[in-house]
């Protein structure tokens, strides 16, 4: 009873206990929102042995892993992990946003570093579980507008301590309280990376979310943050390439030579860049509704949408040439966030917010478009990439 005989990850073994002491949902605006560290009252665990397969899934009460000293993910990093949210709509409705495309981004990171695969269909039924058995209570109807961000994680729990691919490993999936998010005021600062700094390079595993590509980041961040930066603009090589912003994937509009007004993010063809469901929908979405045959919306130009190799020096270049019209980072954690400055090699660009100055008109169209699905708003409402819990 409670194991899953096929071996294979199956939502519908599920087991359920929940918690015999339910917690307080933190207040919007306290310290302990602030804090990231207060997780809903249950979560998911799924167990995997190399000889069993997956183990029935359970839904149990929060609380800590007992693991052992010498397991495979606390000594050669063999984890991974997804960030999505759930989202109070001001509809009422809790809804995921493409959750499909994080449950086979999540498999594809799991295969990169040696951890189990599984049916991405049945993780989503577990988030959809998790969400629909916390989110009433943690994300109350009258937080209209507000989210709990979502963590599926694996990690490889093998304790024989040889180096080699783990034969146990833990599914788990929890979610957490965030503050809603402000923007920023000026928008993002961002710090390019040094050349003795980069995030990713080919042959790696940039494309992947492992923690791995992580940690290793944070000697730079946090050094950009007692600069007074939000986030590093990741470069990488000689010429410069731009990559991403943070954890964000990075778009630049721009004016080209001939006139024509373009929104460029770095191309995935390195296996640099993470394949963002933010960088994803924001180019779907201007590419169907702001394509040069599409009548003008919202007096905007049409736009030409491109995938593409681009460097620091074109930035620099359209700035000096006053074609540069504004930036974005696209991304789960940061939403769509106008940025408002770079740094690179001591050089400020002061990049243009728009004429309120919360960001230029691209930026604040396309993050309208996208919250009002997200959200359940307006035009959004609908939309199937809003997926109802
Ligand atoms: N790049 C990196 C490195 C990230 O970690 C993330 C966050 N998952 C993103 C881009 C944005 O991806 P998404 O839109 O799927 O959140």
């Amino acid at each position: 009873n409670g194991v899953a005989t096929s071996g294979e990850l199956d939502a519908s073994l599920l087991t359920t206990s929940l918690t015999t002491s339910p917690r307080p949902v933190p207040a919007i605006g306290s310290a302990e929102m602030a804090s990231q560290k207060i997780c809903t009252d249950h979560m998911i665990q799924a167990k995997w042995t190399e000889e069993e397969g997956w183990a029935a899934p359970s839904l149990q009460p929060y609380g800590p892993l007992s693991l052992m000293p010498t397991s495979s993910c606390l000594h050669y990093a063999t984890q991974c992990f997804e960030g999505m949210k759930l989202y109070r709509g001001h509809d009422g409705k809790l809804r995921l946003f493409r959750p499909e495309l994080n449950c086979k981004r999540m498999l594809m990171s799991t295969t990169r570093i040696a951890l189990p695969a599984f049916p991405p269909a049945e993780l989503l039924k577990l988030i959809v579980k998790l969400c629909a058995t916390d989110g009433e209570k943690w994300l109350p109807k009258d937080r209209a507008g507000a989210f709990l961000y979502i963590r599926p994680a694996m990690i490889g729990t093998d304790f024989a301590l040889g180096v080699q691919r783990p034969r146990e490993a833990l599914l788990l999936v929890m979610l957490t309280c965030f503050a809603p998010m402000d923007d920023i005021p000026g928008g993002a600062k961002l710090l390019a990376s040094q050349d003795d700094m980069c995030r990713a390079w080919p042959g790696g595993f940039g494309y992947a979310k492992v923690g791995a590509n992580y940690g290793p980041s944070l000697v730079a961040q946090g050094e950009a943050r007692e600069k007074g930066f939000h986030q590093i603009l990741w470069l990488f090589g000689e010429d410069c390439t731009i990559t991403e912003a943070g954890a964000s994937n990075f778009f630049v509009v721009w004016r080209t030579k001939e006139g024509k007004v373009q929104i460029v993010t770095a191309d995935l063809d390195e296996k640099i860049v993470l394949d963002g469901v933010t960088r994803r929908s924001v180019l779907e979405l201007l590419r169907t509704r702001l394509a040069s045959s599409s009548p003008a919306v919202e007096g905007l130009e049409p736009v030409e949408v491109v995938e593409r190799k681009f460097t620091m020096f074109e930035i620099e270049e359209a700035y000096r040439e006053g074609r540069f019209i504004e930036a974005f980072a696209a991304g789960t954690a940061w939403f769509i966030a106008p940025v408002g400055h770079i740094q690179f090699r001591g050089n400020d660009l002061a990049i243009p917010m728009g004429d309120d100055g919360e960001g230029g008109k691209y930026t604040t169209v396309v993050k309208r478009w996208l919250k009002n699905i997200m959200w359940g708003q307006d035009e959004g409402v609908g939309n199937e990439w809003g997926f109802i819990v």
